[in-house]
């Protein structure tokens, strides 16, 4: 007998119907004698319509407020997966997140969990209960009804997984599994039967449309494998977790990208002690995120250029301080480029292949596509492109390592 954790997301709870579907597959794992406790999502787009509906009362509604609205859509669909599997004839309870002490700090709208109380859903197992969770939510120390950012349901699932010691978390959604890179621009994509916490977490620009990042990270630090499947049909999806001997003898793993960067230079700054701290002090003052760094020395000697990549919504932010900069350090130019990919090679088994990055140099090559920065981390290489050459370097380099169907 196992216990497991089962997640459903919003398109697997978007109408009575899919909920019956849902309640089949729970019974169906209770009569292979396991014990389950299933957390839900809001019905497909009640987040956003709730989010939408708090934005047309004010301009600027009060964060503890709009918390408040936005748990009601798990509520929702807790309770009436609850009442359907009691109809079908199986004991069930649901539970909002403050009723299982799922304790939260208080950064609303993206609240990290503390601590969750297994004592009471222990309790309902032993009596042959299913228990059912609202997900996305949480209480902080004072009451307040917290949210943990969107798709946090897959958060809610691993906290809960984690703090019962379940065999697994089950995270059941509208795709497959994690494929070897995006299915809408590359064809043969292969579904992963096994990844890594440090694979997924590196695959998060892709990933995060599957799953949370957030719940990848807890996880990894709990042990909780993840599997993510499908909720339409019973095959096998993608199982995350701990790296194995297996995973590293492939090359790399998956393909992923992300358009959502922006790219700065300053360029010929005098080279001198001091100035990477200055610069980057004031990038994270303001609060921006920077992705890659890349400093290089100019020909003419005593100059530095000073590259680095953010996301595009904080472009025009770091854009103003580069100026501002760029005058006080009494550099030359400031050179800024709005339309830059990232493409990343990622894969436990560069830690034990060599050749990867110069295999994936050669494929950007072959199609001419000029590589403006590179970066390498122990499972991952990063190439910043022209984000109008996106697609054709996935593809060219998800054939390059062989990744798709058949090979
Ligand atoms: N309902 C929330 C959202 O749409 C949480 C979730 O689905 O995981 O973001
Ligand atoms: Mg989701």
């Amino acid at each position: 007998m196992s216990l497991i954790v089962q997640k459903y997301g919003g398109t697997s709870v978007a109408d009575l119907d899919r909920i019956r579907n849902v309640a089949r597959r729970v019974i169906n794992t209770k009569e292979r004698g396991d014990d389950v406790v299933v957390v839900v999502s809001a019905m497909a787009g009640e987040t956003d319509r709730l989010l939408a509906l708090a934005k047309e009362s004010a301009p600027e509604p009060d964060d503890r407020e709009v918390d408040v609205v936005l748990a009601t859509g798990e509520q929702v669909s807790s309770a009436l997966l609850s009442i359907v599997l009691t109809s079908m004839g199986c004991k069930a309870k649901s539970y909002l997140g403050y009723q299982i002490k799922i304790s939260t700090d208080r950064a609303y709208g993206k609240a990290r969990i503390t601590s969750v109380d297994a004592d009471r859903i222990f309790s309902d197992l032993r009596e042959g209960l299913i228990v059912v969770v609202a997900g996305f939510q949480g209480e902080d120390e004072e009451g307040n009804i917290t949210t943990l950012g969107r798709g946090g349901s897959d958060t809610t699932a691993v906290a809960i997984a984690a703090a019962l010691k379940a065999d697994i978390c089950e995270i059941f959604t509208d795709v497959d599994g994690v494929y070897t890179t995006d299915p809408n621009i590359c064809d043969g994509v292969k579904k992963i039967s096994r990844i890594s916490y440090d694979e997924m977490l590196e695959m998060a620009s892709m990933g995060a449309k599957v799953l949370q990042i957030r719940s990848v990270e807890l996880a990894k630090k709990a042990g909780v494998p993840i599997h993510v499947r499908s909720s339409f049909h019973e095959n096998e999806g993608t199982i995350v977790c701990e790296e194995d001997t297996e995973m590293e003898k492939a090359l790399v793993s998956g393909v992923t990208y992300d358009i959502g960067q922006a790219r700065v230079e300053i360029a010929k700054v005098p080279d001198r002690p001091g100035i990477a701290a200055r610069f980057f002090e004031a990038i994270s003052a303001a609060n921006i995120v920077v992705d890659m760094i890349i400093q290089t020395s100019s020909l003419e000697e005593g100059y530095a250029n000073m590259a680095f990549t953010i996301s595009k919504a904080d472009f025009p932010k770091a854009l103003k301080i580069a100026h501002s900069l760029a005058k006080e350090l009494e550099a030359q130019d400031v050179i800024a480029e709005q339309e830059v990919a990232k493409v990343s090679m990622v894969g436990v088994g560069m830690r034990s292949h060599s050749g990867v990055a110069s295999k994936m140099f050669r494929a950007l090559a072959r199609e001419g596509i000029n590589i403006k920065m590179i970066s390498t981390s122990e499972i991952k290489i990063s190439c910043i492109i022209d984000a109008k050459y996106t697609e054709l370097a996935v593809r060219s380099l998800h054939e390059a390592f062989d990744l798709g169907k058949g090979s």
